[in-house]
């Protein structure tokens, strides 16, 4: 089991550093080494994405990540800013699936913005599709603009696209993905105005036509945005493209109470993954101790699961982390009156002893 793990910029290296305790103390024997990436990739070797780290990415049966990002690269050209990092990683290592469970742990429902009874029992799984869409088409750029009333000014374009075979395998994901929970998809799209978004219902309906057990329901994007902070819990299996996906996991991660408290996997065919908190480097508070690692955490207990079928272990990670819960200790995040206020490594040092 070797694991590449790239710590990144601002927080990563601190939550990193409590997930790498927690998998030392399942007493498995796991091949952990270290790269840099992001901003601390382009300080080292000039290059957010290192040679030696995608080297190391490629080999390795999973990779462990943090976050990248920092205010003192935002001047970059965009090619070499850290952000570029994950990209290529997903581009390069062909994870185009990425799975973000959303569950409320019942001692959070509080920390939530949303009333206890809304969110209470929520355990739904956005799965967006990461290698495509207006992240990824080109063309892209600045350009003149070649007509309409502002012809001759400058124009910022992008290209949304889809082929049918990325459609395909997301749905595939999603179907088998709901199988295992509620057999219910959502599919989110914005077919009503979007010409590409249209032929993603059309090929996900086909697709459904092979899973007969599983209920699928069409739901444009806006509407998705809405209902997830109605009635969250009406969810089961949500599937989406990049840029939706991308906006409503992280509305969906508020539900749960803090970003901080939410994992990803990002899959590739054959299920080696990428896996990281859904949350960013977040510089305003890296360097003070206070970041919540459980996020990162619960994505190590995600790599058990899904790279390495360590079912057993991911569940002593999971129910470590429902013990310190229950425990009441809290990082500022989901800190709320009558809990203990913790810092990063006290939740890691928690977790850990939780494990025994
Ligand atoms: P962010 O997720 O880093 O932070 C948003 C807010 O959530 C901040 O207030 C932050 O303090 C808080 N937060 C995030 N993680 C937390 C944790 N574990 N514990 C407690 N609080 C936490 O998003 P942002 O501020 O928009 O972006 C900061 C940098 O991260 C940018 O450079 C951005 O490009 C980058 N980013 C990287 C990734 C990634 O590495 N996959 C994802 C998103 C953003």
């Amino acid at each position: 089991m070797k694991i590449a793990v790239l710590p990144g910029d601002g927080i990563g290296p601190e939550i990193i550093h409590e997930a790498i305790k927690v998998l030392s103390a399942l007493g498995e024997s796991f091949e952990m080494e270290i790269a840099q990436v992001g901003g601390a990739g382009y300080a080292a070797h000039g290059h957010p994405l290192p040679e030696g780290t995608l080297k190391l990415a490629k080999e390795a049966d999973a990779v462990l990540f943090g976050a990248v990002g920092d205010y003192q690269y935002d001047k970059l050209e965009r090619a070499l800013r850290p952000e570029q990092a994950i990209l290529g990683l997903r581009k390069e290592l062909g994870l185009f699936a990425n799975l973000r469970p959303a569950i409320l742990y019942p001692e959070l429902a509080g920390a939530s913005t949303l009333k206890p009874e809304v969110v209470s029992g929520l355990d739904i799984l956005i799965i967006r599709e990461l290698t495509g869409d207006i992240y990824f088409g080109k063309p892209r750029g600045v350009r003149e603009c070649p007509d309409g009333p502002f012809a001759g000014q400058r124009e910022g374009f992008d290209t949304m696209r889809y082929a049918e075979g990325e459609i395909r395998r997301i749905a595939h994901v999603a179907f088998q993905a709901a199988r295992k929970r509620d057999r219910r998809v959502t599919s989110v799209d914005k077919a009503n105005v979007l010409e590409t978004f249209q032929f993603w219902r059309d090929i996900v309906t086909e697709v459904h036509r092979e899973y007969a057990d599983v209920e699928l329901e069409h739901m444009y994007v806006d509407n998705a945005a809405m209902q997830l902070v109605r009635a969250p819990k009406k969810f089961d299996v949500i599937v989406t493209g990049n840029m939706f996906g991308d906006i409503l996991s992280d509305a969906a991660a508020m539900l749960t109470g803090s970003i901080g408290m939410l994992p990803s996997a990002s899959l590739d065919a054959n299920s080696k993954g990428l896996y990281e908190p859904s949350h960013g480097s977040a510089p305003d508070i890296a360097g003070k101790g206070v970041a919540n690692p459980l996020a990162t955490i619960l994505s190590a207990a995600m790599m058990l699961r899904f790279s390495f079928g360590r079912m057993d272990a991911a569940d002593r990670i999971e129910n470590a982390v429902k013990r310190v819960l229950a425990q009441g200790l809290r990082t500022p995040d989901i800190h709320e009156p009558g809990t203990t206020r913790v810092g990063t490594k006290e939740m890691g040092d928690a977790v850990v002893a939780a494990l025994a």
